[in-house]
């Protein structure tokens, strides 16, 4: 039996961020060891699956040519193509039939980091009366740092399943671990 340092409760939802093989080694925006966050993300998915608690999954999802990729003037390699082998969920990932899946980096106009950035998914929550979340995924220092920080200003408490994420510089984890601890966030 496992001992949870925090008891699931029927008001949580987890919440996966990106775990896509553009993210992973072999992708084309690859964090170090990030595949290493599939078992651990199927363990919680399966946690959550028998506790009956609703469980969501967001993807990066880019048209072609998008405004973050380099060849564009932005910060990252092309990654996460719609469409492409890249920009599926992670194909070793539990994702049960039920999951509720968050499309983001859609926008021809912006980019968007976080899980609630204009995606419907904090409203979508709170009619499901949700009030807390469980996040983990990719990258501890981007995506999943920008989903938990909107998620505490959203209102939401917030779990960080520090194992089930992978950063991409140790450095840049351990400040992102710091800014969502001094929001408010406790981890797991
Ligand atoms: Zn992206």
């Amino acid at each position: 039996m496992v001992q949870l340092a925090h008891a699931l409760r029927a008001t949580d939802g987890l919440l996966i961020v990106d775990v896509q093989p553009d993210f992973c080694p072999g992708g084309s925006l690859p964090i170090p060891r990030g595949d290493e966050v599939v078992p651990v993300v199927n363990a919680w998915i399966e946690r959550f699956l028998d506790a009956g608690i609703p469980i969501y999954a967001s993807r990066d999802w880019h048209p072609p040519h998008h405004l973050s990729f380099r060849e564009q003037g932005g910060p990252w390699p092309a990654h996460c193509v719609q469409d492409t082998p890249g920009a599926a969920m992670h194909p070793g990932l539990n994702l049960p039939a039920s999951a509720f899946l968050i499309t983001k980096g859609c926008r021809l106009d912006m980019d968007q980091y976080s899980a609630f950035d204009e995606t419907g998914a904090g409203s979508h929550m709170r009619a499901r009366r949700i009030t807390r979340i469980w996040v983990a995924g990719l990258a501890l220092d981007v995506c999943v740092k920008a989903t938990v920080l909107q998620a505490r200003k959203l209102g939401f408490d917030a779990i960080v399943i520090t194992d089930g994420c992978r950063p991409v510089s140790a450095e840049g984890g351990r400040r992102a671990l710091e800014e969502m601890l001094a929001a408010g966030t406790v981890t797991a």
